[in-house]
């Protein structure tokens, strides 16, 4: 088995570690997370010894270095992480279902031994979330309900063949305009037909929705524009666009002359969600607001009928809604109000506020301070093996001193000699800086390092640096391969396990 691991690049192997290990670490944590602190620090023992395997590093390493070497969350957050976003979930729940009658008790009741119980901890980490972060999971939209099972449907070939905004070629674009020019051209006497659109500022940004609606007897066009939300995705604004037609005929008078609506919009989803049972996690209270406005649409006699538009394809009533849409989005850079939280918005924000804890632990904590002072801010993000699987170990190794070098090894064995075969003590900083054994090694290293940093001057941070903050983030993966050089022409690895293993 290790000698299997040992050839599977550090990324794979945390994958692996992640999709295999973690997953049963955390099964159902939100109902023991409260259980005694002896028991899950077993846990993390587990998880020690699965992310030393993975980086191909000595166990003795703290767990907490590990984890921010990795990129791998520490599992109490991840726990809580998991709570959050378990907690939302049930308070999103209908109130019939018992869980939630459960949770919605807990919330006027104030002793404090509610606090130890699962749901009393939910609530807890939930509340470090919003003070965080300014995300309630009380304020989580309600689940769709089901009424028993709808068939997915698939949409006209026509959506797949005319690319996406952003790849449309001048030919599909054409294409796309004589599709909507044919449709347009065979609708039905007194319809009336509206063009929508949505506009998000970023991801999530201030989001717009804009539609243009062209009477059926011959009455100038109607334009709506509308700030929908400070914060939402793109659908949002595709969904309030089809909204704002469906309400606007409502109104009775609106629909004077009018026998059918047709609906040009760019959104397939949003098509799919409306009338080919696409399912949604989001913006449900929206969806179903239109699905019943449709209703009573249909119920006055008035069909609405979808068409999906390609964006961008110069189609004139695509373009209108295009520019309300986005004249909806700068107005909505100025709304003030809260807007309904999405599980999209709980998942942010989870994460945001355990990356806020991780982040304070690993400044605070006792352990690992080596390592810190390379690798300052965590993040979840896996390394790579540059230059290669052996260098990226042997460097983690020297970075956090924990390595084969024999003032280490002396704190672990009181027996062994912390000196090097120079009769200095063999620290880090004497072996990459110092050591009169590998001079021509090392001047080699620094004359190479020069010519890409123009800093004669080379230290620790140099060489070992890792963080955003370091000063050679550009130029780190050369400065790695003349280490790596370094580390082979000195031969001073040749005996670890690191090497052995490979
Ligand atoms: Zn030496």
């Amino acid at each position: 088995m290790i000698k299997g691991v040992a050839k599977v690049s550090t990324k794979i192997l945390l994958q692996i570690y992640q999709s295999i290990v973690l997953s049963t670490l955390e099964y159902a944590s939100s109902v023991w997370q409260t259980c005694e602190t002896n028991i899950t620090d077993k846990l993390n023992k587990i998880q020690r010894k699965g992310l030393a395997i993975c980086l191909n590093v000595t166990p003795t390493s703290s767990v907490e270095t590990l984890e921010v070497v990795s990129g791998i969350l520490p599992i109490h957050l991840r726990r809580e992480e998991i709570a959050t976003r378990t907690l939302a979930k049930i308070n999103s729940y209908d109130i019939s279902i018992p869980i939630k009658q459960i949770l919605d008790d807990w919330k006027t009741i104030d002793i404090p031994e509610k606090y130890v119980s699962p749901v009393g901890k939910m609530i807890l980490q939930a509340e470090d979330m919003k003070v965080c972060t300014g995300v309630d999971v009380n304020g989580i939209e309600a689940e769709f309900q089901f009424n028993g099972i709808q068939r997915y449907k698939s949409p006209p070939d026509y959506w797949k063949n005319l690319g996406n905004s952003k790849s449309r070629s001048t030919d599909q674009k054409n294409v796309g305009k004589h599709i909507i020019m044919e449709k347009l051209s065979h609708l039905p006497a007194n319809s009336c037909i509206a063009f929508t659109d949505g506009s998000c500022l970023g991801s999530p940004g201030p989001v717009g929705a804009g539609a243009v609606i062209f009477p059926s007897n011959n009455q100038p066009q109607i334009e709506i524009s509308k700030a929908v939300s400070k914060k939402g995705s793109i659908l949002l604004g595709e969904l309030i666009a089809i909204k704002l037609v469906v309400d606007h005929f409502l109104i009775s008078e609106n629909r004077q002359n009018t026998d059918s609506i047709t609906l040009f919009s760019d959104s397939q989803t949003s098509i799919g969600i409306l009338t080919l049972n696409w399912k949604s996690e989001n913006y449900i209270k929206v969806i179903r607001e239109i699905k019943k406005n449709m209703k009573v649409l249909k119920m006055n006699g008035i069909p609405l009928n979808f068409e999906w538009t390609p964006g961008h394809a110069d189609i004139q009533g695509n373009d209108i809604a295009d520019s309300l849409a986005k004249k909806g989005a700068k107005e909505a850079e100025k709304i003030e109000e809260p807007s309904e939280v999405t599980r999209q918005d709980i998942k942010r924000a989870a994460r945001e506020s355990v990356l806020r804890k991780w982040q304070n632990q690993w400044e605070s904590s006792q352990r690992g301070r080596n390592y810190y002072n390379y690798h300052q801010k965590v993040c979840q993000k896996i390394p790579k093996d540059l230059p290669s699987k052996w260098s990226f170990s042997i460097t983690t190794s020297l970075r956090t001193g924990y390595c084969d070098l024999n003032d280490y090894k002396s704190k672990i064995i009181p027996s062994s000699d912390k000196n090097c075969s120079c009769g200095e003590p063999e620290t880090v900083e004497h072996y990459l800086l110092h050591c009169s054994n590998y001079e021509e090694a090392r001047e080699r290293m620094r004359t190479s390092i020069y010519f890409i940093t123009g800093n004669i001057h080379m230290d620790l941070d140099t060489l070992l640096g890792i963080d955003e903050e370091d000063i050679n983030r550009d130029n780190r993966n050369e400065i790695l391969c003349h280490l790596e050089n370094y580390l082979t022409e000195s031969g001073r690895f040749k005996n670890t396990i690191q090497q052995k293993t490979l």
